[in-house]
């Protein structure tokens, strides 16, 4: 008899309900079917297999991408009673566990992709009777993910030749392409896809062009009391930032991989324990910490994706209550990020240049910030959400085709070799022993911005930067890019999102 599944929610893992999308998933598996689930981490997706693996008759085999991650799973499942292993290089116990699950001892078995395609691991699962494959991090399996592995791939004809066993694939992070690739991949059909809800409505979203970071990051930390993390791009720069926000008496410790070990726990319990702290840290930090009352995410440069943004956001307000994500980029994080595309593999090539584009759309729209990122996971979020930047004081647009039309000019003129103070001094006429011995002041395009026009030179320079219609070469010099001809022959339009009247005057007090 198949016992009640909710008796033994209650029973085995001491919880009072199904949480979200969990009794739909464990439904499916349930009745055999095959499945993907997209839930956001922290969803409780080890619970839509391993419920099963102890209702179901047999042991379900997990397949999960990192030795460290299944032996948190093993210790986490061990710990409630379920009869769970691991067969990795790293366990020498790896006889004793064959035997285990030849003898139908063992509810899950975990294992890594490349011993799960193994000829002789597919004819010990013959010797024995599996009740379900969970294919944990399914992202790894497509070439559009973030973390393809190619060993994945071979888990299709395993997975095929036990056709009868029901298949659970599951993810944190997909985005829409990707997960059509995920189902196609692993033979789920389309009605087997399940996605949870994305929204963090607590979440605050704000984004903001770079300014003078230090201060940006300086009032943001005024406004924001309570536990709060700023993640900077590189391991010098969490040091640096860490000793500036601490000459202004908040408690504050780095984190990144550079740092001594017990230096690097030390930090990081500190920060837990802490109902004021700011951990200053690169994306090395966040991961498995469990900190419910995060009132603040701050990223001080662009992250690496609209993935990576959310669960790097996603740890602030876990406990509900408000909390703010505040990302402060600058054009010259596009431009490097455009650069080390030119490094990537073909295959990657189309996938990485979807999460670029992608990520220009999310600080680049006039909209709401929370739809575009609940878009980008598959949902059909309303227009506004009234709770993020663009939502609550609505930025105005002001096309700026012309000015970009100037700019691109400039550039042209003074050869595709000079930066853009030099660009903007050009335009705006300000003579210097530079400019006199160039020759640049007999250009057509010189001195021809002025007044309003010319404090929008700024946002210019980094809409076309963003748009790849300027590039910037190793020496910080601007040449153009692909995205130059269009707008030069009038094809393509520069709206340009100025920031709101109120965040403007906050600036111009500032600068008093
Ligand atoms: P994910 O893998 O999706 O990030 P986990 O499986 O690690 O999430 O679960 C996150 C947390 O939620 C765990 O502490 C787990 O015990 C808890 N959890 C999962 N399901 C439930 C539930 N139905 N009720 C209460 N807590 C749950
Ligand atoms: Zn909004």
């Amino acid at each position: 008899m198949v016992p009640d599944l909710h008796d033994l929610l209650h029973s085995t893992f001491g919880f009072s309900d199904f949480r979200g999308v969990q009794r739909a998933v464990v439904d499916r598996v349930m009745a055999g079917e095959r499945t993907l689930a997209v839930m956001p981490t922290g969803a409780g997706k080890s619970l839509c297999y391993q419920l099963p693996s102890v209702a179901l008759e047999g042991t379900c085999v997990v397949i999960s991408p990192l030795i460290a991650l299944m032996h948190d799973q093993l210790r986490a499942a061990t710990a409630v009673g379920i009869r769970a292993a691991t067969l990795t290089s790293a366990d020498d116990n790896r006889a004793e566990t064959i035997e285990r699950f030849k003898a139908g001892e063992l509810d899950l078995l975990y294992v890594a992709p490349e011993r799960a395609s193994a000829g002789h691991f597919r004819e010990l699962l013959a010797r024995a009777k599996v009740s379900l494959f969970a294919i944990d991090e399914a992202h790894c399996v497509s070439e559009w993910g973030h973390d393809f592995r190619p060993d994945y791939r071979l888990l299709r004809p395993l997975l095929d030749s036990f056709p009868d066993v029901p298949r659970l694939a599951l993810t944190a992070t997909a985005d829409a392409h990707t997960r059509d690739d995920i189902l196609v991949q692993l033979g789920i059909p389309r009605e087997g896809l399940i996605v949870a809800g994305f929204d963090r409505p607590n979440i605050r979203y704000a984004i903001s062009p770079k300014a003078n970071t230090t201060q940006q990051i300086a009032d943001l930390l005024r406004e924001q009391p309570g536990p709060g993390i700023v993640y900077v791009q590189s391991r010098a720069g969490t040091e640096k930032l860490a000793a500036q926000i601490a000459a202004t008496g908040r408690p504050v410790r780095a984190y990144h991989a550079g740092l001594e070990p017990q230096i690097r726990a030390a930090n990081q319990a500190a920060f837990v324990a802490s109902e004021d702290m700011v951990m200053v840290a690169t994306v090395a930090f966040g991961m498995g910490i469990d900190k419910p009352d995060v009132r603040f995410v701050a990223h001080a440069g662009l992250p690496k994706s609209v993935e990576a943004y959310y669960q790097e956001t996603g740890r602030a307000g876990r406990d509900g209550e408000p909390a703010v994500a505040h990302m402060f980029w600058g054009a010259d994080d596009f431009a490097k990020a455009r650069q080390r595309l030119s490094e990537v593999d073909d295959v990657r090539l189309p996938g990485e240049r979807a999460r670029l584009t992608a990520l220009g759309g999310l600080v680049e729209t006039a909209g709401c910030r929370r739809a575009v990122l609940l878009r980008y996971f598959g949902e059909h979020p309303p227009e506004t959400c009234g709770n993020c930047d663009n939502c609550l004081d609505a930025p105005q647009s002001v096309d700026a085709t012309e000015l970009a039309r100037k700019y691109l000019s400039a550039v042209f003129r003074t050869g595709q070799m000079f930066g853009a103070g030099y660009v903007e001094s050009v335009l705006t006429g300000q003579s210097s022993e530079r400019s006199l011995m160039n020759g640049h002041e007999a250009l057509s395009v010189w001195g021809i911005v002025d007044g309003e026009e010319a404090t929008l030179l700024k946002p210019v320079g980094r809409a076309l930067l963003l748009r790849d219609a300027l590039r910037t070469n190793p020496h910080g010099g601007l040449e153009f890019g692909p995205g130059a001809r269009a707008i030069l022959k009038g094809e393509a339009e520069v709206p340009l999102i100025v920031p709101p009247r109120r965040e403007r005057r906050k600036r111009r007090d500032a600068a008093a």
